[in-house]
């Protein structure tokens, strides 16, 4: 991390100085704002946390709840999640606290009626997908991270607790402000009490019954399984072998149950299979509770044993997959002349069972999609339309989630194989045909203005346009750092664009990277001249960074063009941190494990939230100048907020 860049700071790094005039807790609730956030679950916590970084936006997070969760909900964190959360720099705090999931175990009845046997036992993260294990913490610890993240931030935001969004409507005719809510007040003594306030945007995080939806008309469609399920956090003492593995076990008779170690090494989650739902019935109906969990997976285990020392927490619940139209306030037939105010995101629009780990992951992709694309426009940076494409994106991406989820909770919940045989290899084999999409990996945005066509695709076959970046390791020059590549991008709305150079390039005048870094650097008609502004440092929006082909070694950082050691900051100290090596020593050398064409080289752009924008050759200036025209606007930099 980089810090000191604007003069020497004693103290912790991730404290960012405090912006002048930012709210304080207790000061009155503001009459307008640029972005409300309903809702401080994981989809309102990741947004909140990106747009507290930017002091010219003002965002105001409000919670119907009294105060932060303590336990309860998800737990799963995927390895796309654990990658993005190295942008919010909490990926290692995760690291060493999570329970680390890396083999996967299945169950079944044994030969004889009172026997349980291990049956499958597979790798739970495939070799190579990424450099972050899958994890699994509590949600409330998230939700902490996020909230240290706000804390610390330049506005110091922190959530409205005791304040439900009640209604809202949109007057699209409106210049500033045109999103008029109404909030209530929740806390005891205040209850029903209601005020007013207006906001650019508004962003429906407020979960699976949403008051943000049902006020733009939206609705959830989908269907439901007719099965209730148990969950409960438990601290036990048992004599099943792999307490401490993530395990499926199906019983005789008595149903399936699921294993997932949590994190401190005793906290033990399961997923308990009770009772079927007729069509018209609903899961609170049955009068389940805690007791009913329990003895349902005493019966499962049998005859391993099974005592419950401590219930942490539980919950009962019905699967559903369901899923929004769009995910924003504009109809199809209305994108053409208006852009989006109030946008939907996690369970408000789409909800899916737990027990493909989805449910967290996928609401704070949603706003990890949403962060940048805000503070881009909120700054001038973008067209509001930029917004459009929001919904685009992420509805196909939990259409793909919400689809595979219906297929998942058969199969986890199926008493039968398709030939009647024992279900549980299948269960196994599913699962592991089905890790791509578990670990996060499989979501690739379709081509638009922000994601290139596949033309020069392979020139970097491993960096697939449209998917996240896939980091590997490199070695930064300026220090000799063995590092992850991706472990560079930050959050915010920086583009990054890595150039990888030809063989024999070192960086030298007339070279192929020292080339495009000169136009990059000089040329009026080059992306950087034209959208960064008058007075920004050089990588404000569009951040160079190259990796060469030799070894640390057989390299000078001053050999370097200059575009790669700028002067940055109110110092104007220079930047040490853009020029990378191959990992020569280690064996994993970033161009054979990426596929990139060793003779060419080419350009890979980042989009700032660790997608793929593009792949293009070194020389290819008019479509690299393109790409960054369709999404931002020329002699952007605007220093205020740029409210439509
Ligand atoms: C009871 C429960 C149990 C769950 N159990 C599991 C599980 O075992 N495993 C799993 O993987 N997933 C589970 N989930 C799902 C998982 O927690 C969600 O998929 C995930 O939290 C979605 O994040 P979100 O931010 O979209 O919504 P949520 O986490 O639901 O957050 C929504 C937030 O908005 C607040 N809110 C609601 N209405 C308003 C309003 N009008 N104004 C202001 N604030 C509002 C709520 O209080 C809440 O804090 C569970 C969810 C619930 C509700």
């Amino acid at each position: 991390m980089q810090y000191h860049i604007d003069g020497f700071r004693p103290g912790d790094p991730d404290v960012l100085p405090a912006a002048p005039g930012h709210r304080r807790p207790g000061d009155p609730l503001p009459a307008t704002v640029d972005v409300l956030i309903a809702g401080s679950g994981p989809a309102g916590l990741c947004l909140a946390a990106q747009l507290a970084r930017e002091p010219r936006i003002r965002t105001m997070l409000v919670e119907g709840k009294l105060g932060p969760m303590e336990k309860g909900q998800a737990d799963g964190i995927s390895v796309r999640t654990m990658e993005m959360f190295q942008a919010f720099g909490f990926a290692e705090k995760v690291k060493r606290e999570a329970v680390w999931i890396n083999e996967t175990t299945f169950w079944a009845p044994g030969a004889t009626a009172d026997r349980l046997e291990r049956v499958a036992r597979v790798q739970d993260v495939p070799d190579g997908v990424s450099e972050m294990p899958h994890v699994l913490i509590n949600q409330a610890r998230v939700h902490d991270l996020f909230l240290d993240v706000m804390r610390n931030a330049p506005t110091r935001l922190v959530p409205d607790y005791g304040l439900k969004l009640v209604t809202l409507a949109v007057d699209p005719a409106a210049g500033a402000y045109p999103v008029r809510v109404t909030l209530e007040h929740t806390a005891p003594g205040r209850e029903g009490q209601t005020v007013t306030l207006r906001a650019n945007y508004v962003v429906g995080c407020d979960g699976a019954r949403s008051n943000v939806r049902r006020a733009i008309g939206g609705a959830l469609h989908g269907d439901a399984a007719h099965q209730a399920w148990g969950v409960m956090d438990v601290l036990a003492v048992t004599d099943f072998p792999d307490w401490r593995m993530k395990s499926f076990v199906r019983s005789r008779d008595a149903g399936t149950l699921m294993v997932l170690p949590r994190e401190g090494g005793h906290l033990v989650r399961i997923y308990v299979e009770l009772d079927r739902l007729r069509e018209d019935e609903r899961v609170a109906e049955r009068g389940l509770g805690a007791a009913d969990i329990i003895a349902k997976a005493q019966r499962i285990l049998a005859p391993f044993v099974l005592d419950v020392k401590e219930i942490v927490w539980w919950s009962i619940y019905e699967i559903g997959h369901r899923l929004t139209d769009k995910f924003d306030d504009v109809p199809e037939h209305e994108v053409a002349t208006r852009a989006p105010r109030v946008m939907l995101a996690g369970d408000a629009c789409h909800t899916h069972s737990p027990k493909a780990g989805q449910g967290m992951n996928v609401s704070m992709g949603d706003t990890f999609n949403l962060g940048w694309k805000l503070i881009a426009v909120l700054t001038g940076r973008a067209d509001p339309a930029l917004l459009h494409s929001y919904s685009g994106e992420r509805r196909a991406a939990a259409k793909a989630l919400v689809e595979f989820d219906h297929r998942w909770a058969r199969v986890v919940g199926g008493h039968e194989d398709e030939d009647g045989a024992d279900p549980l290899p299948r269960v196994a084999r599913e699962f592991v045909a089905n890790l791509p999409f578990t670990c996060g990996l499989t979501v690739q945005y379709e081509a638009s203005a922000l994601t290139g066509a596949a033309t020069h695709q392979a020139l970097a076959r491993g960096f697939d346009i449209g998917k996240r970046l896939h980091s590997a390791p490199v070695v930064r020059l300026a220090d000799a750092r063995p590092m992850q590549l991706g472990h560079c991008i930050e959050i915010g709305l920086r583009f990054r664009l890595f150039l990888f150079a030809p063989d024999g390039d070192r960086g030298a005048p007339g070279g192929a990277v020292a080339s495009l870094c000169e136009w990059l650097q000089h040329d009026p008609a080059s992306p950087l001249r034209r959208h960064t502004g008058a007075g920004e440092d050089v990588d404000a929006v569009i951040d160079t960074r190259a990796v060469f082909q030799q070894g640390v070694r057989e390299l000078e950082f001053q050999a370097m063009p200059s575009l790669l050691r700028p002067h940055v900051g109110r110092l104007g100290l220079c930047d040490y941190e853009k020029v990378f090596c191959a990992d020569t020593r280690g064996g994993q050398d970033i161009f054979d494990l990426r596929g990139i064409d060793r003779g060419a080289g080419c350009i890979v752009i980042v989009r700032p939230d660790q997608y793929v924008g593009h792949v293009l050759p070194l020389a290819a200036r008019r479509e690299l100048a393109d790409y960054f025209a369709g999404i931002l606007r020329v002699g952007s930099g605007a220093p205020a907020v740029a409210a439509s």
